[in-house]
């Protein structure tokens, strides 16, 4: 084994940031009671386990029971679908009418559906129904709720545009628009299509708008669609929730499985959701937990809408520990007691490192943020910690053995490379940079797949016929080993 010291990469120094006395979001101060919600409904929180509202839902719950616009500003993780769903529901019930008369845009299926699980545990007795509308699915059951008028919606943007134009859907007796998770609609170029659903919807509405953050962008379109709208702040925005213990380890690029996996080896990880920057290293790395040992789950923008369910499911009941995943999976997703975050890759900036690390510390739970940086990241890193005013401090795993030749074939990374030359090869024999520019919100086909096409990507037809193979090769092999990569 050879010299076991991290590379030396600084990254600041200033103390690291480490556990932050732990700030709940649940206001043990103010009771559901207090907030003019009907009995039925307090007994549906009661019964799903929260004691106390959190600071979102206490300060927006009020407002939207008379009938306010409202912007909240609430970050992941903040109980912002119930401070929306809970008013919402209380007002259905009071004015019972014919058709679909709430419509909630999200930027992602995962959130819809979450949504929609959560409007069935918090309405299951009142009667108010909702349907879930999103791409990658058939289109029937959702055209056979939408013409019954299902009383909501909650619909990715591509898909209900979809539906609008083919004539399944009657918004004449809509009264509330919820846009969800705004500013990730708008990372994700779902703007225009918004406004264009938004130009259909009754003018008289009330309308709420979340946003983990409120980019220039969002902020003209509030101006626009909103009427008087009270702003909620709940929590500090621009940061991570303070419960997230961050570890930054600097690695170099080719080592970063070898060290993940011995992070895993020691324990402690009881699941991990782990990002990469593209759905190629996501495939790979995949591969390669699996091949080390571990159950994995995979999910990103490549991948079919089952396939997502399938690894969502597996990682949820604790089937598949790991679940690999590109930013895709980031917002929305709702997963209780994820141990802990790995950047396997830098996030491109501060805001997608709080949607990532978001995904653990759900409203008043500790979690663990762990980002793997490799040199040619290490700017992107002090840009994150800029963002957030952090000032991260690299540690590194006693014992690892950071000096370790790469593996046969493997190049290093981006700047290993340029020190050494590309062994050799011509450019037209050396295998493509790994780019950060990969994967963008356009690349993960988002559009096409919320619009219920499949994602077809470009130019690497002949990769993606190899790594099926593999992945088929893999599964077979698979079969009775120590465990199973389960092709999601
Ligand atoms: P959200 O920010 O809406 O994605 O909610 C994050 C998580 O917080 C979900 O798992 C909710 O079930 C949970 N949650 C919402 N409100 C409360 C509350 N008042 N107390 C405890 N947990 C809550």
């Amino acid at each position: 084994m050879g010299n076991s010291q991290a590379p030396e990469v600084s990254l600041g120094n200033t103390s690291a940031v480490r556990s932050v006395a732990s700030k709940a979001t649940v206001l043990q101060t103010v009771s559901f009671d207090s907030l003019g919600l009907d009995a039925q409904l307090l007994k549906a929180v009661h019964r799903l386990g929260y004691t106390s509202p959190t600071e979102v839902q206490a300060k927006c719950v009020p407002a939207i029971l008379e009938g306010r616009d409202v912007i909240g500003s609430a970050r992941t993780g903040s109980g912002k679908t119930a401070a929306f769903l809970l008013p919402i529901i209380q007002r259905l019930t009071k004015n019972r009418g014919r058709g679909t008369r709430v419509l909630v845009l999200s930027p992602t299926r995962e959130l819809a559906v979450q949504t929609e699980t959560m409007l069935k545990d918090l309405a299951g007795a009142t009667g108010i129904r909702g349907k879930a509308v999103y791409g990658g699915v058939g289109m029937f059951l959702q055209q056979k709720a939408l013409r019954q008028g299902v009383d909501m919606v909650m619909a990715t943007p591509g898909r209900l545009l979809d539906h609008i134009r083919r004539g399944h859907v009657d918004f004449r007796d809509l009264q509330v628009l919820v846009l969800d998770e705004a500013d990730r609609m708008l990372d994700m170029g779902f703007l225009p299509d918004v406004r264009q659903i938004i130009s259909g919807l009754p003018k008289k509405r009330q309308t709420l708008l979340f946003s983990a953050t409120i980019p220039r962008e969002v902020e003209v379109l509030a101006r626009e669609i909103m009427h008087d709208p009270l702003r909620v702040t709940a929590g500090v925005q621009d940061r991570p929730p303070d419960a997230i213990r961050h570890t930054v380890y600097p690695v170099r690029d080719y080592l970063k499985t070898g060290l993940l996996v011995e992070l895993l080896r020691r324990g402690g990880i009881k699941s991990a959701l782990v990002f990469t920057r593209t759905k190629w290293r996501a495939d790979r790395l995949a591969q390669e937990l699996f091949r080390a040992g571990y159950r994995v789950g995979l999910i990103h923008g490549g991948r079919t809408q089952s396939q997502r369910e399938a690894a969502l499911a597996g990682f949820r009941a604790g089937r598949e520990p790991v679940l690999v995943a590109t930013d895709v999976a980031a917002r929305g997703l709702d997963i209780y007691g994820i141990s802990h975050v790995v950047n396997f890759d830098v996030p491109p900036s501060g805001t997608d490192y709080i949607h990532r690390v978001g995904r653990t510390a759900r409203v008043d739970a500790a979690g663990d943020a762990i980002t793997l940086v490799a040199p040619h990241e290490e700017d992107d890193l002090r840009t994150v910690g800029r963002e957030l005013g952090y000032t991260f401090l690299g540690e590194s795993v006693p014992g690892f053995d950071y000096d370790a030749p790469p593996p046969p074939g493997r190049l290093q990374g981006p700047r290993d490379r340029s020190q050494q030359g590309w062994q050799g090869r011509s450019q037209s024999q050396a295998p493509r940079r790994e780019s950060p520019r990969r994967e963008g919100p356009r690349r993960e086909g988002p559009r096409r797949e919320e619009a219920g096409m499949p994602h077809r990507p470009r130019g690497r037809g002949g990769f993606r016929r190899k790594q099926r193979g593999a992945e088929a090769r893999l599964r077979q092999r698979g079969r009775g080993g120590p465990g199973r990569f389960r092709g999601r």
